[in-house]
């Protein structure tokens, strides 16, 4: 499996960061190595001094799907959960400055925690679905579907027409506003709605 992660897709998030609103959706992609699962903590990586939770709406992919259509694309997907795109801030501003990839800063071992994926049934309309961030049971992010620059659809329609989307691929659909460090000691809580779904020690 692979994970699909969708960058500046919260126009204010995007100025947070100093970047532009993007025309179109920008992605970059973590391996299965950076999974993270079942609530286990998040060990400080030694190669950054800045790592920064973003939490995000992540789509679960249920079949094989290439150049998909916007109109069809919500067949592709059939769950919902949080997840934590972990982000080496340092890292990516090096990376930044001199134009180059950002899989250092992003693609790391373990730099992707997902809770449990929700299933679509339960949600009454996915295009307004409320989630969000407690860092140490402060509420430091939170987004709504609704917010989004691009829809599911149009990321899902997007990306395929460049990479084949397969059976149990991650969608990272991006983070709202109040991304920031993390130290070691910290707990972060993600929810969706009312329930809390991820948990993550930083160790
Ligand atoms: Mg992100």
């Amino acid at each position: 499996m692979k994970m699909i992660c969708i960058g500046r897709n919260y126009s204010e998030h995007a100025r947070e960061l100093n970047n532009p609103v993007p025309a179109e959706p920008v992605f970059f992609m973590k391996p299965e190595s950076a999974q993270l699962r079942n609530n286990q903590p998040f060990i400080y990586p030694e190669f950054s001094n800045d790592i920064h939770y973003e939490a995000e709406l992540v789509l679960h992919v249920c079949k094989v799907g290439r150049n998909i259509q916007e109109r069809f694309a919500d067949s592709y997907f059939d769950g919902i959960a949080v997840g934590i795109d972990f982000t080496a801030r340092d890292l990516q501003q090096k990376a930044k400055d001199k134009g180059l990839p950002w899989e250092i800063a992003k693609a790391f071992d373990f730099s992707a925690p997902v809770s449990k994926f929700i299933p679509l049934s339960v949600f009454p309309d996915i295009s307004k679905i409320r989630f969000g961030l407690y860092k140490n049971g402060e509420l430091v992010q939170q987004g709504n579907s609704s917010d989004m620059i691009f829809s599911f659809n149009r990321i899902i329609s997007y990306v395929s027409r460049f990479v084949t989307l397969k059976q149990g691929d991650y969608i990272f659909t991006g983070t709202p506003a109040g991304v920031g460090p993390v130290k070691i000691g910290d707990q972060l809580e993600a929810f969706i709605e009312d329930k809390k779904l991820l948990l993550c020690n930083i160790r």
